[in-house]
């Protein structure tokens, strides 16, 4: 398709972003032309707005930003097969090789050689996006485009919950920004007893309550551990969902899980972390599972059923609506903490 688009650019090596008009994408063989409807933004395109160490080594400007997104099918490579003019479709954003070992061995969603939407080619934050079609994600047309955008961040969630058993359990989640906060629904929807939030935000552990927590716990003011066993008859929790990449709240929480216990790692430190490995994790038995983007494409059944038959309410989660052009609006937000997901339409 020829012509013009609006596009939100990382035009230089500096924070920032402009709002801009660029040539619409061509597409290849094997993608699709989409015409977006609705977009988020991650804590990754934060990182690319703000150029932090990870953004300066991995984003070539110009670039389009943004990956999460939900749209209809314009237009379809000629090796495109089942994907049609019309799909209302999602994307997945980790675009593997598809030969490497872990490819070929159903693993595809931690390729060896894995690139990802809006940070290794043009992203979504624009009119028009090309999606490769090993990435498309065909949507129930019951579900709205807002939500059909946070599939991609309800995927990390729902890996990081399916990392332990859950069913029955208390379950504590550290960190209540995106991830955190879907995560108390997902625990919820897969049967935890009793959800726990630790964050320091008060906005947030405000959402955390209408996302269905149990309890929500300031750990900078009040005493989580007091708390947790006072809550739990004094076992401690059955299963962890590490969602703020914090050392000290990694370290907690270690403790706080009870032997034979689990903790599904989403969250990123910044650096190295010291862990008493020893008493820690080794004598109390306790399984840690590293959780990388989503299963390629377990995730997304198990996403794409929560929302269809409503399992999941992510309303309250949705705490902005803006236009593309007031992007830098949702970039302050993200940037104070107050807020939860930000929508961004074209
Ligand atoms: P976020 O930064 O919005 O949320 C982190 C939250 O942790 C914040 O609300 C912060 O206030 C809270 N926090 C800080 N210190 C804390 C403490 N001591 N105890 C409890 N909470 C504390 O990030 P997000 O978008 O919700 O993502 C969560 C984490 O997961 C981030 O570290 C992100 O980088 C990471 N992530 C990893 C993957 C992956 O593939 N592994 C994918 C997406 C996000
Ligand atoms: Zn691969």
């Amino acid at each position: 398709m020829n012509g013009k688009m609006k596009a939100i650019v990382k035009t230089k090596e500096a924070k920032g972003a402009k709002f801009k008009e660029v040539s619409i994408p061509d597409y290849g063989s094997e993608q699709v032309l989409i015409k977006v409807e609705s977009t988020s933004i991650c804590g990754t395109d934060l990182h690319i707005y703000e150029w932090n160490k990870w953004a300066q080594k991995n984003i070539s400007v110009p670039q389009i930003m943004g990956h999460e997104v939900a749209g209809k099918v314009l237009e379809v490579g000629d090796r495109v097969e089942n994907i049609e003019e019309g799909d209302f479709i999602s994307a997945e954003t980790h675009i593997p090789c598809g030969y490497c070992y872990q490819c070929k061995t159903g693993k595809q969603h931690i390729c060896n050689n894995m690139r990802i939407l809006g940070v290794h080619k043009d992203g979504v934050f624009a009119e028009y996006a090309v999606i490769d079609k090993v990435d498309v994600w065909k949507n129930d047309p019951t579900i709205p485009a807002e939500y059909a955008s946070l599939q991609e961040p309800m995927g990390n969630a729902i890996d990081t919950i399916l990392a332990g058993d859950v069913a029955g359990k208390n379950v504590l989640i550290t960190g209540a920004g995106p991830a955190g906060l879907i995560s108390v629904s997902v625990a919820r929807a897969f049967g935890a007893t009793q959800v726990i939030v630790s964050e320091p935000n008060d906005y947030r552990r405000k959402i955390a309550l209408e996302m269905g927590a149990d309890k929500v716990v300031n750990p900078l003011e009040e005493d989580l551990t007091d708390i947790i066993y006072e809550r739990t008859d004094g076992i401690g929790v059955d299963f962890v969902a590490e969602m703020s990449g914090n050392e000290h709240a990694l370290n907690e929480a270690l403790k706080l899980i009870t032997a034979g216990g689990e903790m599904g790692l989403l969250g990123l430190p910044d650096d190295n972390v010291s862990l008493d490995l020893t008493n820690g994790v080794i004598f109390k038995g306790i399984t840690l599972v590293g959780v990388t983007g989503r299963k390629m494409f377990n995730t997304w059944y198990t996403a794409s059923r929560l929302l269809k038959e409503e399992r999941i309410d992510l309303d309250p989660l949705i705490t902005h609506i803006f236009p593309l052009e007031e992007f830098k609006k949702g970039m302050e937000l993200m940037e104070s903490g107050n807020c939860g997901k930000i929508i961004l339409k074209p």
